[in-house]
């Protein structure tokens, strides 16, 4: 694959191209990589706690450049409010893995074994480089998610954001100088080829994006023989079930498949409703979505960013056409909106069925598809009836219930009484199951173990083995 030397950057508001970017050269990777692996030895023979501080240093220089993050950001997605969340999110994140990371990689104390003379000790040896490869919906958080606590481990990292938004990596590469990481921490700029060539010069990598990609990213991860943290999209079901209290699960519903446009894998895209309760929950939704606005003209007011990513755009439109073309009413919304940028104004759809492209594929899009259904295990059979596991939300009043529905569903994160909370809470440790993804959770304190091989020392403390041949 060969790209041009200058990615065009499009504002989603306007449609645009309004911005220009040099993407990094394969031969200046190569060299990129060459530097980080040297300063990583050193790096990783700081203590922990050296690293961390680090960490807080990366997260102040941040915070002083909140206002030009926004911007930027604001720039590549249009979208306001998210991006305010994302960037205080990504600070936050970083400072709590400079808190946590230290006890997370704390080498054990001497432990006896079972055989009276050995004692064993568990240490922890840092990949020498990940390489980081992130999608456009949360460009930064994606970005740092996974880097910050391979950093506190003790790695190199070598980023490549999302062609698509990376008007950031500028204001990153001046906080990271800030805060004394920039032999450490590198950033490329590039679409395809040059996350392939990221993908050469890493010890392991954390790839977040499509299922498509992934699958090439895994496949060329096999070939070199190390590891990938896939995190991939999703079809998340939301279950409605006749005991549950209703407007709270419309409203829950309503934010977590519109908020960011629809546009986070964990996004809200089907909803199974008990057939009792289904007038009353449709009716409660569509209120929801006919309370939000697109944020247009002015980003600051209404809730509906625009379609971020130009090739999503035609994306949306074929699942809505194909809705409609087999018998899908939209109770609201369900035709994009032109400013200059795409929109995709709040849509409910009723009278949908499996078949349909709406149904099966990733939308990352405003559209929730509404599917009534007879009962708990009709609507457990539907919701797990997709090549996605990524997570699912549950709706009750019965906390047995709510446990019982949940543990049959084929996901890595289920929100009980709200959704997308894998989105907001990053302590519970989470993995993906089928399509979306493959690797260890990159939540909760065992993420930092994906950047560390296990080492163990085996010590005889004094005595001849007795498996050993006679002494001579
Ligand atoms: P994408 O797969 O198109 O691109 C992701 C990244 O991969 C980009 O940086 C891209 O340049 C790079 N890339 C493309 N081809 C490559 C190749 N052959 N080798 C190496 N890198 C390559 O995804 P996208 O459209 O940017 O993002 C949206 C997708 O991301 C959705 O499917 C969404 O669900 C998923 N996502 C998943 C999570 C999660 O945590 N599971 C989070 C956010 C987004």
């Amino acid at each position: 694959m060969t790209e041009t030397s200058q990615l065009a950057l499009r504002n989603p508001r306007t449609g645009e191209i309004d911005a220009q970017m040099p993407v990094t050269p394969v031969d200046a990777i190569h060299r990129l990589a060459a530097s980080l692996r040297a300063a990583q030895a050193d790096w990783a023979r700081q203590t922990i706690e050296a690293r961390c501080q680090r960490l807080d240093a990366l997260a102040d220089a941040m915070q002083a450049r909140r206002a030009a993050f926004c911007k930027v950001l604001l720039a590549d997605t249009g979208r306001w409010h998210e991006t305010q969340i994302e960037v205080d999110g990504t600070i936050a994140a970083i400072r709590r893995w400079a808190a946590q990371a230290p006890q997370c990689l704390a080498d054990d104390e001497p432990r006896q074994e079972a055989i009276p003379f050995i004692q064993t000790r568990q240490t922890w040896v840092p990949y020498p480089l990940l390489g980081v490869i992130s999608p456009w919906n949360f460009p930064l958080m994606l970005t740092l998610i996974d880097a910050a606590p391979a950093l506190a481990a003790g790695c190199s990292v070598i980023a490549k954001p999302s062609e698509v938004t990376p008007r950031f990596v500028p204001l990153l590469r001046e906080a990271l100088a800030e805060a004394g990481l920039e032999q450490v921490f590198a950033l490329v700029i590039g679409a395809g080829a040059t996350g392939q060539a990221v993908i050469e010069v890493s010890d392991t990598i954390c790839f977040t994006g499509s299922v498509a990609t992934g699958r090439k990213v895994g496949e060329a991860c096999t070939r070199r023989f190390i590891p990938a943290s896939l995190e991939l999209g999703g079809k998340d079901p939301a279950l409605v079930l006749s005991d549950a209290d209703i407007e709270h699960a419309a409203r829950a519903i309503a934010w977590a498949g519109f908020v960011n446009g629809g546009q986070s894998c964990m996004s809200i895209e089907r909803v199974y409703v008990e057939a009792p309760v289904a007038d009353r929950f449709i009716a409660a939704l569509v209120a929801q979505a006919n309370a939000l606005q697109l944020a247009w003209p002015d980003p600051q007011q209404g809730q509906i960013g625009p379609i971020i990513a130009a090739s999503q755009i035609a994306v949306v439109r074929r699942q809505l056409d194909d809705a409609r073309a087999r018998g899908a009413r939209a109770l609201t919304g369900g035709e994009l909106v032109e400013h200059g940028g795409t929109w995709c104004p709040p849509t409910v759809l009723v009278d949908v069925d499996e078949d349909m492209l709406v149904m099966r594929e990733e939308t990352f899009a405003t559209v929730l598809p509404v599917v009534v259904v007879a009962d708990e295990a009709e609507a457990i059979a539907r919701a797990n009836g997709t090549e996605f596991g990524l997570s699912a939300a549950v709706f009750t009043q019965s906390p047995e219930r709510a446990q019982r529905v949940a543990r049959q569903l084929e996901g890595g994160g289920i929100s009980i009484n709200d959704a997308s909370l894998t989105g907001m809470v990053q302590t519970a440790e989470k993995q993906s199951f089928k399509f979306s993804g493959m690797g260890g959770s990159r939540m909760g304190k065992a993420s930092i173990r994906r950047f560390v091989r296990a080492r163990a020392l085996l010590i005889n403390t004094g005595a001849a083995s007795p498996w050993w041949f006679p002494a001579v």
